[in-house]
């Protein structure tokens, strides 16, 4: 429901606040240590959002749509239009509906990913959130119309995105500040791919709640 939606909001603001000093210690290794306070400034303005604009809305396209404008306002760096992408394309999947099924939702976060993967036009491999994001879209893509239940579905898919975003540990960046760069960005694990795995893991625990 739009209230569940607003809730799982809430609870990736709280996220973002209790990781932003690990997520800006990241960023300082391979980039130029601001992915915590980016993350942060963008979902205080969505939680301003919530508390004011937001607050009677029953649409979830449209309070996916205002969290995409909101998010790219707030938030100056790589973040800004790539995560603002994915809640803008997530909510055409969603048009006009106060209340998700199962497919809805899928859905949802398959567009969410692709949006992202399409703004940076980053690939696998290339050291980015997009790590986490595409085996976490294949595995929904590949699960999403079995039989098993949503949250077995999505506990499979956020596997992938773990496995996605400790994979970065391991590559050279070709996109965004820390492909400059080059070889001596090996070892360190990318901010935005576990930003997006926390954003990713913040949802599983919802629905398993
Ligand atoms: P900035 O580099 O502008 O300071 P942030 O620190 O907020 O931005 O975010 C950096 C993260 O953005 C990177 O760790 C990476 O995951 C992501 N990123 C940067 N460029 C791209 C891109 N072209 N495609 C996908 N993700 C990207
Ligand atoms: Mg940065
Ligand atoms: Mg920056």
């Amino acid at each position: 429901t739009a209230r569940e939606f607003k809730t799982y909001l809430k609870n990736v603001i709280t996220m973002v606040e209790s990781e932003k000093d690990y997520l800006c210690e990241l960023d300082r290794k391979i980039g130029d240590g601001d992915h915590g306070i980016t993350m942060s400034i963008g979902f205080q303005a969505v939680r301003e959002n919530l508390d004011h604009e937001l607050a009677e809305e029953t649409d979830c396209s449209k309070i996916s749509i205002s969290v995409g404008k909101t998010f790219l306002n707030a938030v100056g760096s790589s973040v800004g239009p790539l995560y603002a992408t994915g809640f803008m394309r997530g909510a055409k999947q969603i048009k006009k509906k106060e209340v998700l099924n199962d497919q809805d939702v899928i859905a949802f976060w398959i567009a969410f990913g692709n949006g992202v993967k399409e703004r940076g036009r980053a690939e696998i491999g290339d050291k980015t959130m997009v790590d986490t994001f595409a085996p976490f879209v294949d595995a929904l893509e590949a699960n999403g119309k079995g039989a098993e239940d949503l949250s077995t579905i999505f506990r499979e898919a956020v596997t992938k995105a773990e496995e996605g975003m400790h994979s970065t540990k391991k590559l050279i960046s070709k996109k965004g500040r820390s492909s400059r760069l080059g070889d001596r960005s090996i070892g360190a694990q990318d901010p935005g791919a576990t930003s997006a795995y926390f954003l990713l893991v913040t949802f599983l625990a919802l629905i398993e709640d």
